[in-house]
């Protein structure tokens, strides 16, 4: 076993990066690893991060995944490591302050102190020139790790000073094989799981595992076929914004009350002592923050339904051309081929067009109701 053993599909990747951990010829002190939602980029993060720290076992070194160097990182406890990984909207100024600051510190036992920016691509511009100048003249002993969806996703400025690792969709087979080993997962349901998850890791997971995941899917799915009108369209929309308001509160509900507690302890109030007023903004900044962090959950799920629903219709317009390739929702074949008998292959294009609007419209902050309706809409049967 080693550190790259759950770094799935990755294989230029992994070469590269576990090259730069044992040769120091290979090695550079700023990195930005890129690739698509679910590629991996915070697990490969934190096997290069392990991989540095390794200090080897049996003359096995870069990654041996046994030494304490390799686990401790691994679960994210090793001493010398930082990971920042934003649930939040935006990374702010004094947290980049807070994190030069570490990175400036000699490692306390490890070979290197390294940082892991998981979302590097949720900076302001003015918090990104504040990192950059950290990055341009690192300690010797310190490597950034920097992840984005893209490099064009950060500024031009950071790309160009580090080292560009880009992570490509691994196969479906290769996330189901994962499945099996990680999770003991049925190879079936595995395969099934990370098709329809279209390799997205945590979400391939989440579906072999969770019944509930599977079923709002399904529904998802579901909605394609029974917009008939203009009326029905109306109501699938309204029924997916509830699911992902709902989903979105599960989600952060318990998280949000354990930082609110937390919060009240640091500024020292007692349970049901009522907040004095000098401190409510502290707990206003919480509050707001927690609220930013729903609706940025609420649109990732509402995208992924959207996803899921893109994928159905690249399955009809497979079926409709003929096309010897897989379907990625080969257990709705009924619907598929249904789909498929009532539209053509122009239409299903429009519809897939449709779709793709409805999620610009949501990233570029939309009300996610109204670009829903929209689609909706533009789903019912052409006649
Ligand atoms: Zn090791």
């Amino acid at each position: 076993m080693s550190v790259w053993d759950d770094v799935v599909g990755q294989p230029d990747a992994v070469a590269t990066l576990r090259r730069a951990a044992t040769d120091p010829a290979a090695m550079t002190h700023a990195w930005l690893l890129t690739g698509p939602p679910g590629s991996g980029r915070s697990v490969a993060a934190r096997a290069f991060a392990a991989a540095l720290q390794c200090t080897g076992t049996d003359g096995e070194t870069g990654g041996c995944g046994r030494c304490r160097a390799c686990t401790t990182t691994l679960a994210g406890t090793h001493p010398d490591l930082t990971v920042v990984a934003t649930d939040k909207v935006v990374i702010t100024i004094d947290e980049v302050r807070d994190l030069i600051m570490t990175a400036a510190r000699t490692p306390s036992s490890g070979r290197y102190r390294v940082i892991v920016v998981e979302d590097a691509d949720r900076m302001a511009e003015r918090t990104t020139n504040v990192l950059l100048k950290a990055i341009e003249e690192p300690p010797p002993h310190t490597v950034w790790v920097l992840c984005a969806p893209s490099a064009q996703d950060v500024l031009p400025t950071i790309r160009s000073r580090c080292r560009g690792v880009v992570l490509r969709v691994p196969p479906a087979q290769d996330v189901a094989d994962l499945l099996v080993r990680r999770d003991g997962i049925d190879p079936a349901v595995a395969l099934t799981a990370a098709r329809a998850a279209q390799s997205h890791v945590g979400l391939a997971r989440r579906l072999a595992r969770d019944a509930d995941a599977r079923e709002r899917r399904d529904a998802v799915l579901e909605i394609a076929r029974r917009i008939r009108g203009v009326g029905d369209a109306v109501l699938a929309a309204g029924e997916l914004v509830d699911v992902a308001k709902a989903e979105a509160v599960a989600a952060t509900m318990e998280r949000d009350a354990v930082e609110k507690a937390e919060l009240m302890r640091a500024l020292g109030v007692q349970d049901g002592d009522t907040l004095p007023p000098r401190l409510r903004s502290q707990l206003k900044q919480l509050e707001d923050d927690q609220k930013r962090r729903a609706t940025r959950r609420q649109r990732d799920v509402l995208d992924r339904s959207m996803v899921d629903l893109l994928s159905l219709y690249r399955d009809v317009l497979v079926v409709q051309l003929g096309a010897a390739v897989d379907l990625v929702n080969a257990e709705h074949d009924g619907t598929v081929r249904a789909l498929a008998a009532d539209s053509t292959p122009e239409q299903t294009i429009r519809r897939m067009d449709a779709i793709g609007v409805a999620r610009e419209r949501l990233e570029g902050n939309v009300a996610p109701l109204l670009a829903l309706e929209a689609m909706a809409v533009a789903l019912r049967p052409q006649g």
